[in-house]
């Protein structure tokens, strides 16, 4: 087929099948068919192994010309007038974007509930959420729409979802892909990564997007391996290490017992797994809300009504009208994280909270320092549940909140984490997390690909 034909049967199925799914927030059509034709002049010569394959993005990732609003009515409309750095790595490996998918409000959440827009359903049963934030790029990759997506991760937020949906999701070591473009919730702990149907899929996905960047002074300046060939099936000899911490209360027996299972199939192939300790692990969640709502409310403060997108009509003064383009541009959650964050950020307070949290930071990674001087990968589930109902549990933020439980952890490391599907819990999809060493998603992709 030519790359025409398959963009034009792409977006022919996301027409059929988005209706029931709403991972979609725009189409990207018409420029979409007219990057293809355009592709299908290519010498082949010049064609990588994603060249002319269609691609959907999540929503805080600015698309020059196509609309993109982090799922906020604050961005209602915006256009970008430039690419993110990945938006630009997609074009070179041509591939083509279809369109943008839905997300929790700037990226805080874990169910997809919290979009101005819509709700994203769980293409495994529609009456559940496809977790969140990158809910949408999950759900649209398990339903087929697109075999391609990226999402992002502050906290779990692609492989929660992906576990949630039974896709492949990846967060990268911090500082492996560039954020410039990205809508920025919590900078120190954000990180752009791919959702896809298999372990190779992912691998040359990233491979794609990674790499130093000059625009973002976070961005690592190391090289960039080959993942895919990383994907040897050998893991012999390999130590894995499983944290006790991550099986405790609040885990479901099937979430165990899949994990359990797999560390058997490993066992076979050679690898040997032992109990460990992240002695700080119980303390990752109240660190992580501190210091993310404290990042968000200096990241959100540039929402302002004046430079981007939505802005009040209901004002008499200037200080009344940035106070009302916020109160009715941002959502509730995000209100409450904003709140938080300035909270823990005001002095009298900044020593006891958010100086507290860094200190406590320091010591979840110093666990991840000490675990991998031993261990080549760190295994757990991804999540202490699968999937819940739309409605369960959006009343009540703090047990949303422990959906991040198992995966906020890594993000305060900086290390690289997979969610690939483990098994069920009646008919929902669980996940399994590969956790990584800094710069080392090589090992996690080769313990990944064992499962697939
Ligand atoms: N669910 C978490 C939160 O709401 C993580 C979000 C994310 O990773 N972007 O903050």
């Amino acid at each position: 087929a030519t790359i025409t034909e398959i963009t034009k049967q792409t977006i022919e199925r996301i027409n059929e099948l988005d209706p029931k799914v709403d991972a979609f927030l725009a189409m990207n059509e018409e420029k979409a068919m007219a990057a293809a034709s355009e592709m299908d002049t290519a010498p082949m010569e010049q064609r990588g192994p994603l060249f002319g394959l269609p691609i959907g993005v999540k929503d805080n990732i600015m698309t020059e010309g196509l609309v993109t609003t982090a799922s906020s009515r604050i961005l209602e409309g915006f256009n970008p007038i430039y690419n993110a750095t990945v938006v630009e790595k997609l074009r070179a490996a041509g591939m083509v974007i279809v369109g943008k998918l839905n997300m929790d409000e700037f990226a805080m959440g874990s169910s997809n509930e919290n979009s101005y827009y819509k709700k994203t359903r769980n293409p495994w049963n529609l009456d559940y959420v496809p977790g969140g934030s990158s809910g949408g790029s999950t759900a649209a990759v398990a339903a087929g729409e697109v075999p391609f997506t990226l999402g992002s991760d502050t906290g779990g937020s692609i492989r929660q979802p992906a576990a949630f949906c039974g896709v492949v999701g990846m967060k990268p070591t911090y500082g492996r892909v560039s954020r410039f473009g990205l809508i920025a919730f919590a900078s120190s702990l954000d990180q752009i990564g791919p959702v896809t149907r298999n372990v190779k899929d992912n691998a040359l996905l990233l491979q794609a997007i990674a790499g130093h960047d000059e625009k973002d002074s976070t961005s690592a300046d190391v090289e960039v391996p080959d993942f895919a060939a990383a994907l040897t099936g050998d893991i012999n000899g390999l130590r894995i290490g499983v944290p006790k911490e991550y099986f405790a209360e609040g885990v479901s027996e099937s979430a165990k017992a899949a994990v359990y299972d797999a560390l058997e199939v490993l066992k076979e192939k050679g690898a040997t797994v032992e109990e460990i300790s992240l002695p700080h692990s119980k303390y990752a969640l109240a660190t992580y809300y501190l210091l993310a709502s404290s990042e968000a409310s200096s990241n959100l403060s540039r929402f302002d009504g004046i430079r981007y997108g939505y802005r009040t009509n209901k004002a008499s003064s200037l200080l009344d009208f940035y106070m009302n383009t916020r109160a009715e541009g941002f959502g509730d959650e995000v209100k409450r994280r904003i709140m938080l964050g300035t909270y823990a950020l005001s002095s009298g307070y900044y020593d006891a909270y958010y100086k507290k949290a860094q200190k406590v930071r320091t010591l979840i990674k110093k666990d991840f320092d000490d675990a991998f001087k031993n261990y080549d990968v760190i295994i757990s589930p991804t999540t202490p549940t699968p999937a819940f109902k739309i409605g369960e549990i959006i009343d009540d933020p703090l047990t949303m909140y422990a959906n991040d439980i198992l995966t906020i952890p890594v993000n305060l490391a900086g290390v690289p984490a997979i969610s690939v599907p483990c098994g069920f819990e009646g008919d929902m999809p669980l996940g399994l997390q590969i956790i990584g060493n800094y710069f080392d998603e090589e090992t996690v992709y080769r313990v990944a690909d064992v499962f697939e």
